[in-house]
């Protein structure tokens, strides 16, 4: 069976070719893609910034419905029952399994010293084992997938990846000690966001779903900062009102009980500044956590003393385990009727205007451009 897919020929070529899908095993489940979206780990692929082997075909964040189900398939990774036509999204990370720190450190896949993600690989590593920018995909037993819910629009399954980020970040504050006394991050805590795209904005969510008292969202962009309060920022800082950093960490401050600064703050902006302002505005014995950097996007000078003196926790946050996607998927059915998910993907496109889509992803025109294989 053929399937058409846009690859990524090499960083910044585009073109749509026929691929190869092979016949479904029997622990295989074949996906009709409906729609995939870019991220900006995608944008840093075009711009050259990975190191891949390319022919590529692009695409970790995708939804679809299930087109064929191999006869030893009986249920989702969460033993939800499985058919032709259900809704569906899949776990991109794919871990060895056989490394010592899959042996040893199971829930930190990304330490995996072979792992194999969708979207990333050569477009002959393993026939139809491509990305989301593709009609089909074959989903192969490494892989962990989950049902979506009934009721749930088919779209929002493309925002289980970046919200499996988002999540994850937020629950990185968790850690560590228990959630009193002031140690680590509980009910009606303070958690400050720096960064209002999509993963900036779906840690709101999360963080307001999860019990936080003030979230507050620092960007530039008074947009972002509008949609974020919708996203669940009890608090916005556009940063361009403030002059100089000492007033604008003392401006965050001052919106948290004591005013002492937020006791979670995460990094979602991927600005290496913004790192070290993140030790300035987070309270002093409170938690960092830095999501934004996931690519290489230049450096900062840091004080360590200073991370010393605060006594802080300070924790990276690379991709989730695939029991995330249950976390997401669980937050996108809760929220989906009152924050608005679907504005996030505000530029949809087909194959032939996938340029324009990673233009706007780039630009951060769109929150999160997607490409839809069989159309918009
Ligand atoms: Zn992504
Ligand atoms: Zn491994």
């Amino acid at each position: 069976m053929q399937s058409s897919a846009l690859v990524m020929e090499e960083p910044g070529s585009l073109a749509q070719r026929e691929l190869e899908v092979p016949d479904l095993g029997p622990n295989d489940v074949l996906v009709e893609v409906e729609l995939s979206g870019i991220c900006g780990s995608d944008v840093h692929m075009n711009d050259g910034g990975m190191d891949l082997e390319f022919p590529v075909v692009p695409g970790h964040e995708f939804a679809g419905r299930v087109a064929g189900v191999g006869e030893s398939v009986e249920s989702d990774s969460k033993g939800d029952p499985i058919a032709e036509g259900d809704p569906i999204t899949v776990v991109p990370g794919i871990v060895c399994g056989e490394c010592w720190y899959c042996d040893n450190v199971p829930a930190r896949p990304t330490t995996c010293e072979d792992r194999d993600v969708y979207g990333f690989l050569n477009v002959d590593y393993r026939q139809g084992i491509h990305g989301g920018f593709s009609e089909y995909v074959l989903v192969d037993d490494r892989a962990s997938f989950y049902r979506l819910p009934d009721g749930m629009d088919v779209e929002l399954g493309a925002l289980a990846e970046p919200l499996s980020v988002a999540t994850r970040a937020f629950e990185r504050g968790f850690a560590p000690g228990v959630p009193d006394a002031r140690e680590g991050f509980g009910i009606g805590k303070s958690v400050a966001i720096q960064g209002a795209g999509p993963v900036g904005l779906l840690a709101a969510s999360a963080a307001k779903a999860g019990g936080a008292g003030e979230v507050i969202m620092v960007d530039a962009v008074e947009e972002r900062l509008e949609l974020a309060e919708r996203f669940g920022a009890t608090e916005t800082v556009n940063f361009t009102d403030y002059e100089g950093e000492e007033a604008l960490i003392d401006g965050v401050k001052s919106l948290t009980s004591g005013h002492v600064g937020p006791d979670l703050v995460i990094e979602a902006a991927g600005v290496p500044d913004a790192v070290t302002q993140g030790i300035e505005i987070a309270r002093d014995g409170g938690t960092l956590v830095e999501v934004g950097h996931y690519a290489y996007n230049g450096e900062t000078d840091l004080n360590p003393t200073r991370i010393v003196q605060k006594d802080l926790d300070v924790h990276g946050s690379l991709a989730y385990p695939p029991i995330q996607f249950e976390t997401a998927i669980s937050l996108l059915d809760q929220l989906g009727g009152e924050v608005p998910f679907r504005e996030l993907f505000n530029c949809k496109t087909d194959f032939e205007d996938a340029e324009t889509a990673y233009e706007r992803q780039a630009s951060g025109e769109a929150y999160r451009a997607t490409i839809h294989p069989g159309g918009v």
